[in-house]
């Protein structure tokens, strides 16, 4: 049984194909969220690579921030959902999903059995999420996959005391102007990132095992410096951006079963 999960993001778009609930055959993933061509150029990536694959998909499910506004899928579910059901699907005794995307932070809870039991969120402030990486970057003219190798070169992290990120832009280019190390800049820029997003995991409460999901856990330096921050270990898969598709999919192939033994 072929699922397919399409998480529209506020930033990109992510394509998951899943067989049978438990093999992933096919992913994908565009610049570009809810009103862009994002979700189009991430579903023509994924048919391109499967061919005719692409016609015996059996249910589709979207997810993410643009899923009302997709026409194109059987069923649409929340992301808080989607992160669950793909944080577990990857690492099965999760309890804790800290998924930074591009335009906010969420924190979501679960039970031993996988239950969500409580989330909190960052969507009004762009510090803590990846926009407040994607604007240093800029700033920096470095490319947003290069932050974290930079950052680990750092022997003294600068501190950004500023908690808005257009205060925090303003000075990270005098510090910049100061002669600040880059790799100092982008080790406090990480820390940053880490400190805001700490502060709402502990307003959720933290229950290893803990993972990180959306295109921010990527940043090794962010994830380790949230480990030190809330005294735990993060769990990270290279899958981590896809979270949310991986849910989506696996939520299409537990609603096909439902369907088939009622
Ligand atoms: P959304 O679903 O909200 O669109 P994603 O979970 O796909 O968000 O994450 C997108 C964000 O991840 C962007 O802000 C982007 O800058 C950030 N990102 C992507 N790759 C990296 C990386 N290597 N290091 C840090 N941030 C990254």
């Amino acid at each position: 049984m072929l699922t397919l999960g399409i998480d529209i993001g506020s930033t990109t778009s992510k394509c998951v194909l899943l067989e049978d609930g438990k093999t992933i055959l096919a992913n994908s993933l565009s610049i570009g969220g809810l009103g862009t061509e994002g979700p189009e150029e991430a579903l023509n990536e994924l048919k391109n690579e499967i061919g005719d694959y692409y016609e015996k998909i059996d249910r589709t499910i979207v997810t993410g921030y643009g899923r009302n506004n997709y026409q194109g899928a059987d069923a649409e579910v929340s992301e808080l959902t989607c992160h669950a059901l793909g944080g577990r699907f990857i690492f099965p005794d999760l309890r804790t999903v800290i998924d930074i995307g591009g335009q906010d932070a969420k924190i979501i809870t679960l039970s031993e059995s996988g239950r969500m039991t409580n989330f909190v969120m960052n969507d009004k402030c762009a510090a803590g999420t990846g926009r407040f990486l994607d604007v240093m970057a800029n700033i920096l003219r470095m490319d947003i996959n290069e932050l974290d190798e930079c950052a680990s070169k750092s022997q003294n992290p600068a501190s950004i005391s500023s908690t808005c990120t257009v205060f925090a832009e303003s000075e990270v280019i005098s510090q910049l102007a100061n002669g600040v190390d880059r790799s100092d800049l982008v080790a406090g820029i990480c820390e940053s990132v880490a400190s805001r997003v700490g502060a709402l995991a502990r307003r959720a409460g933290v229950i290893p095992e803990v993972c990180m999901s959306g295109g921010v856990a990527k940043n090794n330096a962010v994830r380790h410096a949230l480990e030190r921050n809330l005294n735990v270990e993060i769990s990270f898969d290279p899958m981590a951006q896809y979270f949310g598709a991986i849910g989506a999919a696996i939520y299409g192939y537990r609603q096909l079963m439902k369907e088939q033994n009622k």
